[in-house]
């Protein structure tokens, strides 16, 4: 349609590639670090992201600042000497306040306000808004055009607009905090249960560059079950084409709507999304696209299979910490009811006898060991609320066990995320 082009101005660098490592208890910054700097040894530039959402801070107990110093300490103990942001995850008008100081990464997210109707005058403003993009879009590399009737579009503005008003005021409101171009903004809208289309998709961008959000990386729901520590499930086939669509209008929103040239897709996997690894890694490659990547809760289950192999006394304690979980399921997944899939037969009653080696390869997310156990995996990926409530015997162990566990969270990023995915 090339209605007019924004010129943002933009001089903070996310970098092509993006890699958001979350660290439930800040203990292993460093860790991480060494998987992008091993990344960064075989030719692969990563920019480290380290991102922790409300909710977990929340569940915890902890404030945004300690990532903050985490992320600063484990930079300066490692002596990197490229960027890295702190990104507030999942962030609304509510909660964003005590992120401001600490973070130059914003996750607006909007899921809470899709499907919030407009009233009539917003819908025709908002219909002004698009009245320039044709009825049928031709997007280079798509096999057939994007059709727009008037009625999908109406549909769209009814379950997006709202949602896309409310990014631009918390866009706002960080702008007035932070000043312009002092952070990346991403707008998530991950977190509902219809994924996004990209028919849809575009609609949202043009609306996204309409309000002037310089929006640099952008994380719709995808199709497919996205569970909570494990592989995706769903139709790798389907995932492919929808994800190459993606890719290609939003190449169409950079040129034609002038949004951010960088402009580029984040994929929250809930960890460990390894069968659509590959088939990202090359679409990125083909479309010579950039990429952020979320996987966070993936290092805290690291953390549980190197407390399994360190000393007698922690793998008693992720025994325990297993048992409460098992007897406290209901609580702790709740918050997570739309994003696990835990069968309650295959959730192991007892595991006193286990050697250190059963407790470690049942979590282990290697999906051909036959020892792992998926739905004990996802139970404890939800249950770092469990850890947090044993305060100080929690961290000591941490202490105690440091190396060990440093190996797994670092192996765990570079072999099994980072080369599966580049
Ligand atoms: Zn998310």
């Amino acid at each position: 349609m090339r209605t007019r082009k924004t010129n943002y101005y933009i001089t903070m660098e996310l970098g092509k590639y993006s890699f958001g490592t979350g660290d439930r208890f800040a203990y292993q910054g460093k860790a991480q670090l060494a998987a992008i700097i091993k990344a960064r040894d075989i030719g692969l530039d990563l920019t480290p992201v380290w991102n922790k959402s409300n909710r977990e801070h929340q569940i915890i107990g902890t404030l945004p600042v300690s990532v903050r110093l985490e992320a600063d300490q484990a930079i300066k103990d490692s002596g990197f000497d490229n960027p890295y942001f702190v990104d507030a995850d999942h962030i609304n008008m509510e909660s964003v306040d005590p992120f401001i100081d600490h973070s130059d990464f914003f996750t607006l997210d909007v899921a809470a306000y899709i499907g919030n109707v407009p009233d009539s005058d917003q819908i025709a403003r908002g219909r002004a808004m698009i009245s320039k993009l044709e009825k049928t879009v031709n997007i280079a590399g798509l096999d057939k055009a994007i059709l727009l009737p008037d009625d999908f579009l109406e549909e769209v503005l009814r379950n997006y607009l709202l949602a896309i008003e409310a990014a631009s005021e918390l866009y706002a409101y960080i702008v007035e905090k932070k000043g312009t171009d002092n952070f990346i903004a991403e707008v998530s809208m991950d977190e509902v249960d219809t994924p996004q289309s990209p028919n849809e998709l575009l609609i949202i961008l043009a609306l996204l560059a309409e309000y002037k959000i310089p929006v640099r990386t952008i994380a719709p729901k995808f199709s497919g079950r996205f569970n909570k520590g494990v592989d995706y499930v769903g139709d790798l086939e389907l995932f492919r084409e929808e994800f190459e669509s993606d890719l290609l209008v939003i190449k169409y929103a950079i040129e034609e709507f002038g949004l951010p040239s960088d402009l580029k897709l984040s994929i929250h996997s809930g960890s460990d999304k390894f069968s659509i690894y590959p088939i990202i890694g090359e679409l990125i490659r083909k479309h010579d696209m950039g990429i952020h990547v979320k996987t966070a809760g993936t290092t805290w289950l690291e953390e549980i299979i190197g407390l399994s192999k360190g000393d007698s006394q922690s793998l008693l304690m992720v025994k325990e910490i297993y048992k409460e979980a098992y007897l406290r399921q209901h609580e702790l997944c709740s918050p997570y009811a739309d994003v696990i899939d835990i069968k309650k037969e295959d959730l192991p009653q007892n595991i006193d006898k286990w050697s250190s080696e059963e407790t470690s390869a049942a979590f282990r997310h290697i999906p051909d060991n036959s020892s792992y156990n998926p739905s004990m995996r996802q139970l404890m990926h939800v249950a770092y609320k469990l850890a947090a409530e044993r305060g100080d015997e929690f961290r000591q162990a941490l202490k105690r066990n440091e190396l060990i566990i440093a190996r797994e969270v670092e192996e765990n990023l570079f072999e099994r995320h980072i080369k599966r995915l580049f």
